[in-house]
């Protein structure tokens, strides 16, 4: 049987109350949110946006889903993990404050936000999945231990997966540090010695004296256990993760999105909002080019169909595939052939137009 992707066209010249009522009607049409029970414990997966970037998804639209959300019963946080490189996102209190300065507050979402932080023992989890390439995979507990949980993602290009949507969201959007360095293809950082300014800092963070300083920074790979706490405190890039071969890149990702998601069929929604659809993902710290124009929102409770419909709609306003042509070379369709491939979820998809 095909997936069901509901979908309710936007344009680029609606004002803001007119997609906020356009993403009640979605909701209340597609009855995506019924995956809430009274008394779960609901986690609202969303990207708040790194500072200098405005292409995350609209506060006001989250507090829409948020408030129906807690009232089907939902205990409802607003969460995102933090990221492998230096900036405002890097630990859990700046990325909070970070996210109240993009709008996510209380008042405006009804809900309030919970960000797991990785130096805290208990606040993530390991998920033993025994796939190609990740056998265990290291999430933020919450996002595993969830009764249900509403991702909520802003589809737009990528410089690594082409695109990125609902399975990014959730395979790499919810993975600890540590498990989005494994992702990337060397478990190692790669290393910058030019541009470093033999600050000490990664020295003193590695737990497992990998670095050395000598003038300038060297790696002991075999040492490095892969916790990323070097790439988040040097402050000139010189430690970074490898961008290269994007495919292995997204067939990891879809492995974290299967380890996350086993067990929450019917307990899961998914939400794409192909609005603002930017060349590069909301981790970038400045605004980048717009490549399409708006197109709608899409729900869906198969995240695969979802990301491969709001993906075809995308290139079919446009006449082309925009994604290819933002970044030729990358091809963003692997992440759903490799999803469908280990049954993370179906391509084959009744796309269903709400008005
Ligand atoms: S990733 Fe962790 S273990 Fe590896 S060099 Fe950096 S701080 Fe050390
Ligand atoms: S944190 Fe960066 S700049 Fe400082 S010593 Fe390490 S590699 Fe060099």
């Amino acid at each position: 049987m095909k997936s069901k992707v509901y979908f309710i066209p936007v344009s680029d010249t609606d004002a803001r109350e007119a997609v906020k009522s356009k993403l009640k009607t979605l909701l209340y049409k597609s009855e995506v949110l019924r995956v809430v029970g009274k008394g779960d414990k609901v986690a609202a997966k969303i990207h708040f946006g790194e500072a200098g970037n405005t292409g995350y998804v609209d506060p006001e639209f989250a507090g829409i889903i948020c408030r129906e959300a807690k009232g089907k019963g939902g205990d409802v946080l607003l969460s995102d993990s933090n990221v492998l490189y230096k900036g405002r996102r890097t630990g859990a209190s700046d990325h909070l404050k970070l996210a109240w300065e993009h709008g996510f507050t209380k008042d405006v979402t009804g809900v309030d936000i919970f960000i797991p932080d990785d130096t805290k023992q208990g606040e993530t989890l390991e998920i033993a999945i025994g796939q190609k390439h990740i056998k265990t995979a290291k999430v933020g507990r919450f996002f595993a231990e969830c009764d249900s949980m509403i991702v909520i993602s802003h589809f737009k290009g990528h410089m690594l997966t082409g695109f990125g949507g609902t399975i990014k969201n959730v395979g790499m959007g919810c993975a600890s540090r540590q498990g989005k360095l494994a992702q990337h293809n060397n478990f190692a950082p790669i290393v910058y010695p030019d541009n470093c300014i033999a600050c000490g800092e990664c020295v003193k963070i590695c737990p497992v004296d990998a670095l050395s300083l000598n003038g300038k920074i060297s790696l002991d790979a075999a040492k490095c256990i892969g916790c990323a706490n070097c790439v988040g405190v040097c402050p000139t890039f010189s430690l970074f993760v490898d961008l290269k071969d994007g495919a292995a890149v997204q067939e990891k990702m879809v492995e974290y999105a299967y380890a996350l998601l086993r067990g929450k069929k019917n307990k899961a929604a998914f939400i794409n909002f192909a609005i603002k659809i930017n060349k590069e993902c909301d981790c970038w710290g400045q605004e980048n080019p717009g490549i399409a124009p708006d197109v709608g929102i899409f729900v869906s409770l198969d995240p695969v169909a979802l990301d491969k419909a709001s993906y075809e709609a995308v290139n079919r306003v446009c006449k082309k595939d925009i994604f290819k042509l933002a970044h030729p070379d990358q091809d963003g369709t692997i992440q759903l052939s490799y999803a469908e491939k280990i049954g993370l979820g179906s391509g084959d998809h009744e796309l269903i137009e709400v008005r």
